[in-house]
């Protein structure tokens, strides 16, 4: 059925930034702070979560985040991390990576020997939504619209986009920041790389009988996926197992205090008897790796997940869209003052200032996930001596830190 337009209105800004995600936002109060008018276009609203019982604790979210310093820097900077609830975020104190099979060999790097105070910190996706939404709420100049984006025209004096009710957003720029499927994108005609890992991320948060003393663990098993457990505040953990399609299935099919036993036994009990925080709590997303030709378009710029989709066992793929972000602002603000904010020049220095950041974190992930995914025996000695190899190596190990970090 052919829904006729309803609406005439027409919201005219600097920017109009689709998406309603974490990057999407950050975007919205970066380009506010900087003095843009700013259109954040939303899909319709989801219904809101269910309220929590009075004086009970809000349930831990199972979409958790490291988040590095260059996130840290960005939102400090924008005023968001001062307003995240600071008793539900992690300092992680140490990263530990195991091997797989008779010898297994690891690696651990600590923020004591990166000097620094903390290597990165874990964030539930909830938390910084609402820390996002907050400073919205305050941010001078942002009109938050909610529709559905049906086209999406740009030409020399400026873009618009139309949607479906009829409704017109003009702006000097769009920035697609709509994830991985993003219709912006899908708009410019950019091409794109997509590759299935057949694994699927099944996450989790447990309770764990040991403290975990701030430490990311990770293991590598082979066929049996990449499983990390993050800390939590308190005796807290959260798992997120990229799992193979055929085992992932049977992960869900299981109870979580199955999972825990699982866990418990791979972990070799280093955080003791886990067990699961919310009983019915545990998601599966599906993992892919997706290289868009182009992160620009005519007055388009992509950022997030639109810009690049990567293998979450390094979890950076928000740290990506963060410094995504932060590169767009850079480029815009020390732009010529003749230029418009959706330049062609300008769009194509935000490109090339984000290129090798993403190449290498596409290609360190890509290729770790390959040479762990295989069970032939010579690849599985080769990798278990490179991880104590490079355990050894204290320089390699300080600048593979620092790019971890984003530093
Ligand atoms: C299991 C797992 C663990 C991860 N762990 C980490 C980690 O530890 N650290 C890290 O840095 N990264 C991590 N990542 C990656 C991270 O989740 C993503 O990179 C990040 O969520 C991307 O954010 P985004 O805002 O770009 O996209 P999304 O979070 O996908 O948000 C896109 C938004 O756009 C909206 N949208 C879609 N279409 C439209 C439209 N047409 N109009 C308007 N809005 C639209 C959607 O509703 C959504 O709100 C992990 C990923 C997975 C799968």
């Amino acid at each position: 059925m052919n829904s006729q337009p309803t609406s005439t209105a027409r919201h005219d800004s600097d920017v109009c930034i689709v998406g309603n995600g974490a990057i999407a936002k950050t975007t919205a109060l970066g380009f506010a702070q900087a003095g843009h008018r700013v259109t954040l276009l939303v899909p319709p609203s989801a219904p809101p979560p269910p309220a929590s019982q009075p004086g009970a604790e809000q349930p831990w979210d199972v979409r958790v985040y490291a988040v590095n310093h260059t996130a840290h820097t960005l939102l400090s900077s924008l005023k968001v991390w001062g307003a995240l609830d600071a008793a539900r975020v992690a300092p992680v104190e140490s990263m530990v990576i195991n091997g797989d099979g008779k010898q297994p060999g690891d690696l651990a790097f600590d923020a004591f020997g990166a000097h620094v105070g903390s290597l990165a910190w874990i964030v539930e996706d909830r938390n910084l939504n609402q820390a996002l939404d907050a400073a919205l709420k305050f941010a001078p100049n942002v009109n938050i619209v909610s529709g559905r984006a049906s086209g999406l025209a740009a030409n020399a004096d400026g873009a618009t986009v139309t949607l479906d009710d009829g409704a017109v957003v003009a702006s000097a720029l769009i920035v697609g920041a709509d994830g991985g499927q993003s219709w912006v994108r899908g708009q410019c005609d950019i091409g794109l790389d997509y590759r299935s890992y057949h694994q699927r991320a099944v996450v989790a948060n447990f309770s764990c009988e040991k403290p975990h003393h701030g430490v990311a663990y990770q293991w590598f098993t082979g066929h049996e996926g990449i499983v990390a457990l993050l800390p939590l505040p308190g005796n807290r953990v959260s798992l997120v197992w990229s799992a193979p399609d055929a085992l992932a299935e049977t992960l869900m099919r299981e109870t979580l205090s199955e999972l825990a036993v699982r866990l418990a036994v791979l972990s070799e009990d280093k955080l003791g008897a886990l067990r699961p925080l919310q009983p019915e709590c545990v998601k599966d997303l599906p993992l892919a790796l997706i290289r868009p030709h182009a992160i620009t378009a005519p007055r388009v710029a992509l950022v997030g997940d639109a810009a690049h989709v990567v293998h979450p066992l390094a979890g950076h793929g928000m740290n990506l869209g963060f410094a995504d972000v932060a590169a767009l602002l850079d480029t815009i603000a020390a732009r010529e003052g003749h230029r418009s904010i959706g330049d062609e020049r300008v769009l194509a220095r935000y490109a090339r200032a984000r290129k090798e950041d993403v190449l290498l974190m596409q290609l360190a992930t890509d290729g770790l996930a390959r040479l762990f995914g295989t069970d032939l025996e010579p690849v599985r000695v080769v990798r278990n001596l490179g991880l104590n190899l490079l355990d050894k190596l204290p320089m390699l190990k300080r600048r593979l830190m620092a790019q971890a970090m984003g530093k």
